[in-house]
């Protein structure tokens, strides 16, 4: 079968660290990835305005860069909340 690109046009890399960045809120340093609506297949509540993101909603995930306590959670990602692309842009 013959490859050709289609909507994958990024290179590829090891799952789970794909695009990824971090940003720097308020309340500390997140790591940040977006979702592209065909990976977006739960709902989740957002944590910005209490509203739903659909299956099929890019959005974004963030979760806490480093926990600033000693280990309080077992993994940082298990802190991973879904944002509204509009509502993480406007955390301050
Ligand atoms: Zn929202």
């Amino acid at each position: 079968m013959a490859k050709r690109p289609s909507k994958h046009l990024r290179p590829a890399r090891p799952l789970g660290a794909g695009h990824a960045t971090s940003a720097t809120k308020a309340d500390g340093r997140w790591v940040v990835r977006s979702v592209p609506g065909d990976r977006a297949v739960k709902t989740y509540t957002c944590p910005g305005c209490q509203r739903a993101i659909t299956p099929g909603t890019p959005h974004v995930v963030a979760w806490p860069a480093a926990p600033t306590g000693f280990n309080q959670a077992a993994s940082p990602a298990a802190e991973r909340r879904h944002w509204h692309s509009g509502c993480w842009a406007r955390k301050h």
